[in-house]
């Protein structure tokens, strides 16, 4: 018998979920299993077996970019446009319904969404009617517990308050409601929760849009959070008909308030649903599979699974080592030529994952230097980021007083209370006198005959005797210290929090601020001067677009890339610190899982090629540092990587120090207790002569000898035993008793003499 035209080439497990019966349908399936193919052939076989309206289906999807591919991919199995088949993220899903509908919910037709700089200066008004404090209730702070009340469906009302603060986060939600409602606006956490209301409170509207939707479908269920799984719940009430598919290993999005446990609480809501579980894999090579499953075998209260493919065993996964994180990006560029030159990769099936935005700077400006073509899949280009855009303005106007474009977008940002009108009214003054912008503001104070009013003129005066204290520090050497000023003397920290919706948009600011004072710290040491770092960004500021075809390496955070696949890909920062981030550590074991299934998200998107690589050295704010490598690696299982010899020797070493796997508590080196490691009897040299070599080659370093498997102390870290010692001796690898694997100067050690 020939099969169903849409059946043809599936497994049988994906044939069943697929053509199960109309009802729940729950399909759990590791990474690359085909789950979002299923969703998608599932959508056409309800219209064309089922004979289900195309406008009555709705499937959501995570990103707009994602459903506009489903849209596509539905169209072309059914040779058909389908205009009014609904697909979208939740957000833009919602938006629509109230656009028709929020006038039951008491607003005016013309409502408006509040985006995060609206919300953020809302709610700082609020604070200040209601005479609090703004320090001790910083908006941003109340913002994000609003939001995550919002998440969980909790009205201000409802809001239980478990100490002061929230109890002034309860008075503050409940008036930013009403303000929002006068203002007729709802913010994005109100798109998901009105919508979940008006179809509580209305009965007729519910049973309109239940009527409407006879099928609900929805991808990467795993990362829905309360509100979106009600949305689900009442939207397929009473017929049920709904199909979810998810991976509770790729969960990433518990900081929004997704929780996977939705996996576990769709049985226990829908009776009886089919649960289809598929086992193989389509996308990536066997190796790819067993390092991804090594990652994520470590974490708990999951089902353990195993991957496998047809795929064959594939190459080894390469692991690179750079001394920082321009090598790094010097190797990517490198492996990008390659894998183009001598596989015919396409750019755009190359992707490089990272795990924060600031990281993607070193990658674009390698790219740009190399005149090789990149797109950001998400966020904007480093250089095209306010924060960095207006620290780059500073020292363009220190550089050159007379940069119009520069003091208008600095004058006021932060803010200094000098409004529009006397910015417009100083800016007439200028042109009508014919005057270059230092002499107007030089001689602004004095001249009796421009327009500013006293007041205005003190705050300009303020201004330029700032950036006169600026343009003396400006010297070589000295350009992280003048960073270190204007951020301090304009409070740009916390002008960097108000115009932050939520603490991850806020820290993702501050870790670009402080990649771009790693940039002067740079600079300082190579002794530019500030024309010599401006006249380098610019280069990067101006060549935007190189062109404009889709043929482009993929630039992308761990967040980003879900659900896309790619024939190669880069894996970068393998840091303790970076991945796991050191937010995440501090929050403890559930912290660290999460990182874990980033980790596993950013494996699981290769098909033949994965590269993995960390940086001996990055800068972050307040100097350089000297980070351990991610604890993850110490999992990947050693036949299956590649590497030189000196990086593979100090994974070995590593994991030599390592107990094998899980977290806790059977992480010795990696967390921090106060357990000595004895000094081995004999020196753990690596047996491999070629390596051993190397080692022998060392300069002498200073007596007494620091020497592979003898112990030393560390000015920060206390004692330690010696694994490693880079081959220009400066950079040794320790396993501290008191903390964990690090690479650090050898002039920091003195060696113990035992
Ligand atoms: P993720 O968890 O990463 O979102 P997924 O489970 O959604 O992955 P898909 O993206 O649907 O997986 O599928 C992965 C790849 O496998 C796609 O390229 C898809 O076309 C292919 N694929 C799926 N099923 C089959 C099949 N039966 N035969 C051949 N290729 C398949
Ligand atoms: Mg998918």
């Amino acid at each position: 018998m020939s099969k169903h035209p849409l059946l043809e080439g599936l497994n049988p497990q994906q044939t069943a979920a697929i053509t199960a019966d109309l009802g729940p349908v729950l399909v759990l399936a590791g990474p690359g299993s085909g789950k979002t193919s299923v969703l998608t052939r599932r959508i056409a076989w309800l219209i064309q077996e089922h004979h289900v309206p195309h406008h009555r289906i709705m499937a959501v999807t995570f990103t707009n970019k994602a459903a506009g591919e489903m849209r596509s991919r539905v169209e072309k199995l059914l040779d058909s446009k389908l205009r009014g088949l609904q697909i979208g993220t939740f957000h833009s899903t919602c938006a629509r319904f109230l656009r028709r509908d929020a006038q039951i919910l008491g607003y005016r037709d013309n409502w408006v969404i509040y985006d995060s700089d609206d919300s953020q200066r809302l709610i700082k008004a609020i604070v200040a009617d209601l005479g609090m404090d703004p320090k001790e209730n910083p908006p941003r702070r109340i913002n994000n517990r609003i939001s995550a009340a919002k998440n969980e469906m909790i009205l201000p009302e409802q809001y239980q308050a478990m100490s002061r603060f929230d109890e002034r986060v309860a008075t503050v939600y409940a008036a930013y409601q009403r303000e929002l409602k006068t203002a007729n606006a709802m913010d994005f956490g109100d798109l998901l929760l009105n919508m979940a209301l008006l179809l509580q409170k209305s009965d007729e509207r519910r049973k309109d849009y239940q009527d409407r939707f006879l099928a609900v479908l929805v991808d990467e269920f795993q990362d829905t959070n309360t509100v979106q799984y009600q949305l689900v719940k009442l939207l397929s009430a009473p017929q049920q008909f709904v199909f979810v598919v998810g991976d509770e290993d790729q969960a990433i999005y518990r900081f929004r308030g997704a929780d996977y446990r939705n996996l576990l609480r769709f049985r226990k809501d829908y009776p009886e649903p089919a649960i289809v579980l598929l086992e193989q894999n389509y996308r990536s090579t066997q190796t790819i599979l067993d390092v991804a499953g090594a990652v994520i075998n470590n974490n708990s209260n999951r089902t353990p699974k195993n991957l496998h493919t047809s795929r064959g065993q594939g190459e080894p996964i390469a692991l690179h080592e750079a001394a920082d994180e321009q090598y790094e990006a010097d190797f990517v560029l490198e492996q990008v030529r390659k894998l183009r030159e001598s596989a015919s990769i396409a750019y755009s099936d190359i992707a490089v994952i990272y795990r924060t935005n600031a990281q993607s700077r070193a990658f674009e400006e390698a790219f740009i230097r190399a005149r090789l073509p990149y797109v950001l899949l998400s966020g904007f280009g480093f250089y095209q980021r306010r924060e960095i855009k207006d620290l780059l303005a500073y020292l363009r106007l220190i550089y050159n007083p007379d940069d119009r474009v520069s003091f208008e977008r600095v004058i006021n940002t932060p803010a200094r209370g000098i409004g529009k009108k006397s910015l417009q009214a100083f800016a007439d003054w200028v042109t009508s006198e014919d005057l270059a912008l230092s002499d107007a503001l030089n001689k602004l104070y004095y001249d009796d005959h421009n327009p500013l009013s006293t007041a205005v003129k003190g705050k300009f005066l303020q201004f330029v005797n700032l950036l006169a204290t600026w343009t003396e520090m400006a010297q070589p050497g000295g350009l992280g210290d003048l960073f270190q000023h204007i951020v301090k003397q304009t409070r740009y920290d916390l002008h960097l929090e108000k115009i932050s919706q939520h603490e991850d948009e806020a820290l993702d600011r501050a870790q670009n601020l402080s990649e771009f004072y790693g940039m002067l710290m740079k600079a300082d040491d190579s002794g530019q001067t500030l024309h010599d770092f401006l006249d380098e960004r610019t280069l990067y500021t101006t060549a935007d677009s190189l062109e404009e075809d889709d043929d482009k390496v993929r630039l992308s955070t761990f967040h980003s890339i879900k659900g896309l696949e790619f024939p190669a890909v880069f894996i970068t920062g393998l840091e303790q610190d970076n991945l796991p981030h050191r937010n995440a550590i501090a929050e403890g074991k559930e912290g660290i899982e999460e990182e874990c299934r980033l980790f596993y998200v950013g494996i699981t998107r290769a098909e033949d090629h994965l590269f993995l690589s960390y940086a001996m050295q990055r800068r972050p704010f307040g100097g350089s540092s000297i980070n351990g490598i991610s604890r993850f690696l110490a999992d990947l299982p050693a036949h299956l990587l590649d590497g030189s010899p000196l990086t593979l020797a100090y994974l070995r070493q590593a994991r030599a120090v390592a107990a094998p796997t899980q977290w806790e508590p059977r992480h010795p080196i990696f967390e921090r207790q106060p357990k000595t490691i004895a000094p081995p009897k004999q020196s753990i040299a690596p047996a491999n002569p070629a390596i051993r070599s190397q080692f022998a080659a060392f300069k002498a370093p200073q007596k007494p000898m620091l020497r592979i498997g003898s112990r030393a102390t560390h000015k920060q870290f206390g004692g330690g035993l010696v694994i490693g010692i880079d081959p220009g001796g400066d950079i040794v690898s320790v396993s501290f008793d008191q903390h964990q694997l690090k690479k650090v100067f050898a002039e920091d050690l003195t060696p113990l003499v035992e």
